[in-house]
């Protein structure tokens, strides 16, 4: 498969739709956030940095998660293709992956932006918070992760049109409508 870059709000289903297009194609998986998480959870210098930023709902400085994103890409298996998922989330880490990706004789492939209506957005994450916990998952950090997202991440859109790599798929009530409408799109172009 080639690259893949899923692209949405938080709680637009990256996390999810990423885990079944890896389960299908047997890719290797990025997910930043997870990255983070799991840097916080072993009490690293990273983490400890990540935390103060993701408890606020704000972004991880892009030299850091450039940084970070080249060493987990470095370290994946080669020719299977990698899902970013969480990443790129500035037009300067856009930019930076492209870069990133061109040096190694790769590019990014395919970008999928899943567009969920903001009412189901703030539903699945207060659903997620109380099934998984997670401490950004509350309504205040929620609603800084929206107005972050709207002022420098959705912008991106744009950029992937430009680069002739947007493809988007909007939610009409059903998991497994969307999920079959992406499976046949990447069919079409794997
Ligand atoms: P969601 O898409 O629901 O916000 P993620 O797990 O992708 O969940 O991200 C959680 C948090 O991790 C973000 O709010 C941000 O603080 C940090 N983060 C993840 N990816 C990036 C990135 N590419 N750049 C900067 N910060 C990031």
């Amino acid at each position: 498969m080639k690259n893949i870059i899923i692209f949405g709000a938080p709680g637009s289903g990256k996390g999810t739709y990423s885990d079944e297009i890896v389960a299908k194609y047997g890719m290797g998986h990025i997910s930043t956030g997870d990255v983070l998480r799991n840097e916080i959870k072993n009490g690293t210098e990273l983490g400890n940095i990540a935390k103060g930023y993701i408890d606020n709902g704000q972004l991880i400085p892009d030299e850091l998660m450039i940084d970070i994103l080249a060493k987990t890409y470095d370290a994946l298996p080669k020719g299977q293709g990698v899902i970013f998922d969480g990443f790129p989330r500035t037009i300067a880490q856009a930019e930076a992956l492209k870069k990133m990706l061109c040096e190694r004789g790769d590019d990014m492939g395919i970008m999928l932006e899943l567009v969920v209506d903001e009412e189901t957005l703030l539903a699945r994450l207060l659903n997620r918070a109380i099934e998984q916990g997670r401490a950004d998952d509350n309504e205040e950090t929620i609603k800084k992760r929206f107005e972050v997202y709207h002022s420098q991440t959705a912008p991106l859109a744009a950029w992937f049109e430009q680069e002739g790599i947007r493809n988007t798929f909007t939610w009409k009530g059903s998991k497994e409508v969307m999920l079959g409408e992406i499976f046949s799109f990447l069919d079409s172009v794997k």
